[in-house]
């Protein structure tokens, strides 16, 4: 589904990605996992053509979108991100919010794109906030609400980047039930994460980044009991 080759990434002379490589079948789950500063965010943002690579490849659905002659919006519409801070727009309403990309980006006609919406606030314990603007909800159901967006475009590939960081707390885990009930239900995802017991049930494959580089990828088995690198071992012991 997604494949991404000996990619590298820099800005001005600091090198924060370099030679990554990583492959998506469908309904994987890959957690990226490392320090602050070792190149999770700019990854996310690499595959979705937020950022322009330096070199290497990445291939989605078969096609080869860091070329640069490829139509970003297209690869938008296919793909739902949701950021670590809140990006919802704050002057519409939540219906609104995650009504706008499908009419406007693929044409859905409002009635089916208000219904598609509300049958997944609804299913996501927001059926009552629909018509109210982002800054009366809670972080947590902020967060919730900015998932059911990425949602209602049907991407094929959800990326996600600590989406549960700047929740208090008690709020962090209605946020992970969720990515978990989709992960359960066969959603592909790349998400980057500090939450280290998720990723552990979660993630089909774990990515350990370091300095820019994915030093170990694994099963959540191998990397979290048995790490092969003496780096990765001791991110672990902070982190555990
Ligand atoms: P965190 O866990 O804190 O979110 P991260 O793993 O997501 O960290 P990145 O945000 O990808 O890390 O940053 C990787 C490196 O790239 C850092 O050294 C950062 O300072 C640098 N960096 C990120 N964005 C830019 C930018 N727009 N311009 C210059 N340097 C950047
Ligand atoms: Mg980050």
């Amino acid at each position: 589904l997604l494949e991404a080759v000996d990619v590298r990434k820099a800005y001005g002379d600091k090198v924060v990605l370099r030679d990554v490589s990583l492959a998506l079948q469908p309904h994987d789950v890959v957690c990226l996992i490392g320090s602050s500063g070792s190149g999770k965010s700019t990854l996310l943002r690499c595959l979705n053509l937020l950022e322009d690579v330096d070199d290497g490849v990445i291939r989605f659905e078969g096609r080869e979108i860091s070329d640069p002659r490829v139509d970003r919006r297209a690869v938008h519409g296919r793909m739902g991100m949701v950021f670590q801070a809140y990006n919802l727009f704050p002057h519409l309403s939540v219906l609104d919010n995650c009504t706008l990309a499908p009419r406007r980006v693929h044409g859905v006609p409002r009635a089916e794109a208000e219904a598609r919406a509300r049958d997944l606030l609804g299913q996501f314990g927001l059926a009552d906030q629909a018509l109210k603007h982002p800054d009366r909800l809670s972080g947590g159901q902020q967060q919730r609400a900015a998932l059911v967006r990425a949602l209602c475009t049907q991407p094929t590939l959800l990326l996600l980047d600590e989406i549960t960081a700047a929740l208090d707390p008690e709020l962090v885990g209605d946020v992970l039930t969720i990515v978990r009930d989709l992960a359960e239900q066969g959603t592909t995802m790349v998400l980057a994460t500090h939450e280290m017991a998720f990723a552990r049930e979660v993630a089909t494959t774990v990515c350990f980044l370091h300095e820019g580089r994915i030093l170990e990828q694994g099963p959540p088995s191998q990397i979290f009991t048995e790490p092969r690198e003496e780096r990765t071992r001791q991110f672990l012991r902070r982190v555990l």
